[in-house]
């Protein structure tokens, strides 16, 4: 079984445990450093995520002659080098074209418009110069997006012009950045400008088998979430919209998954839903991020341990028996804890009392102490991740905000450094 991830981690540890139950012999493929040899002695394919054909090819040379089972990718950058080599090795999967479609947000708007689905105004803008919303026939509020970045890194709200022009000329810098330029990623010089959608937001996670979706689980987004940046917070399931909107969102899953021709593994797909129904954000075609997976548990009984996430993913891309179990009872929850201000991360106090909240299972704090950590919208990494687990989601929610209440983050801005030339000429 190939793994395509950018990073390992939790994630992959939680892979490699149940690639263990299951007597399983996971290889990974990654991006990181292919100069030295086999760094981390796990046997990892060096791949660059951003040329995903040769990406493909170096894994099919790789594994010529020998049997590979299935492919899962984790994380937006390795989802189409994946779709490539699933199909190079003759495995089940998506079409390669439908998940780089994914990873554009103006063919995905353009996709679901021409589906009939639910779509906000949008068009393409270029960033330099820094565009005149006048002569673009634009109306507020707006939302300005990179058009293949992820985690709502560069999404900015714009309310009048001045916010617009502000947006624009910070989403530039960002893109400009020599992070993000390494990246790789197209179209760095160009933001997608769409009409804001008002509503509750949710996240579905979904699992595709041969073009038929099954809904794992709809998270409520407790959080407003109207800007002027997205960072995600609180994510709790079961969902407690009425069941005929829940239905109304799986259908529009169901809709948007076939709209972008997706037909095999894990979805993790955002909707916001208003009077005028159910719209669709984004549809990825990998699972929920890193340790979320954690608010994901499935019972195939009430006897049996629940598996998680990972297993469950597993079991299908292998076809083993208890991929159809179901979520567990329980409601279950997680807090992407939030960057307050950008800057150094100093000191985290409270840790013990928010892991000692009534109803919380868990606490990781993942950011780093004295490592500088950015806020939205150039922020894309959170502070931690807390988890809670109850009868149901009403007492989730509360477990949530009484822990995260009980944490302190001292982050000092980071002074701006002075260039000793600069100093000269004013000296
Ligand atoms: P990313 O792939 O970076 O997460 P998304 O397109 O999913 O980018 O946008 C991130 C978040 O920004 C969404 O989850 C949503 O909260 C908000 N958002 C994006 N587009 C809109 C919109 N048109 N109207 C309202 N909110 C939006």
């Amino acid at each position: 079984m190939l793994l395509f991830t950018g990073k390992l981690g939790y994630q992959t540890r939680s892979f490699e445990e149940a690639a263990h139950k299951l007597d399983v012999q996971l290889v990974y493929v990654t991006d990181r450093c292919g100069r030295l040899e086999d760094p981390w002695g796990d046997h990892a394919i060096p791949v660059h995520f951003e040329a995903p054909e040769a990406a493909a090819y170096k894994v099919l040379e790789a594994f010529r002659g020998q049997d590979v089972s299935a492919i899962l990718a984790l994380g937006d950058r390795p989802v189409v080098a994946a779709a490539y080599a699933s199909r190079g090795l003759g495995l089940t999967g998506n079409h390669p074209a439908a998940v780089e479609a994914c990873r554009n947000k103006l063919r995905m708007r353009e996709i679901f418009r021409d589906a009939g689905l639910r779509v906000p105004w949008f068009r393409k803008v270029p960033l330099h110069p820094t565009p005149e919303p006048a002569f673009l026939g634009i109306s507020y509020p707006c939302v300005l997006k990179p058009l293949s970045l992820f985690a709502s890194q560069g999404v900015v709200r714009a309310n009048h012009r001045e916010e617009f022009r502000a947006a624009a000329e910070r989403i530039g810098r960002l893109l400009d950045s020599a992070e993000i330029r390494a990246t790789h990623e197209p179209n760095l010089d160009q933001v997608i400008v769409e009409g804001y959608i008002p509503g509750r937001e949710v996240a579905v996670e979904g699992l595709l088998t041969c073009g038929e979706l099954r809904v794992l689980a709809i998270f409520d987004k407790p959080d407003p979430l109207e800007g002027p940046y997205f960072e995600e917070t609180i994510y709790v399931t079961p969902s407690r919209l009425s069941p005929s909107q829940q239905l109304a969102i799986e259908n529009c899953a169901r809709d948007s998954a076939r709209a972008l021709g997706l037909t095999h593994g894990p979805v993790h797909a955002e909707f916001r839903i208003n009077e005028e129904g159910v719209w669709p954000i984004e549809v990825a075609p990998r699972p929920i991020g890193g340790l979320c997976s954690r608010a994901l548990r499935f019972s195939p009984n009430a006897q049996d341990e629940p598996i998680g996430l990972e297993e469950l993913l597993l079991r299908h891309a292998l076809e083993l028996p208890g991929a159809d179990s179901p979520r567990e009872d329980a409601a279950s929850g997680v807090m992407m804890i939030p960057v307050p201000n950008s800057g150094i991360l100093e000191k985290v106090t409270g840790e013990e009392a928010a892991r000692a909240t009534e109803g919380i299972t868990e606490l990781l704090i993942t950011a780093r102490l004295y490592d500088y950590i950015a806020a939205w919208p150039e922020g894309s990494s959170y502070l931690g991740f807390l988890f809670a687990r109850g009868k149901d989601p009403h007492e989730v929610e509360r477990a949530l905000r009484t822990a995260h209440q009980k944490l302190a983050f001292t982050i000092t801005p980071r002074m701006p450094v002075e260039h000793p030339a600069t100093r000269q000429m004013t000296n």
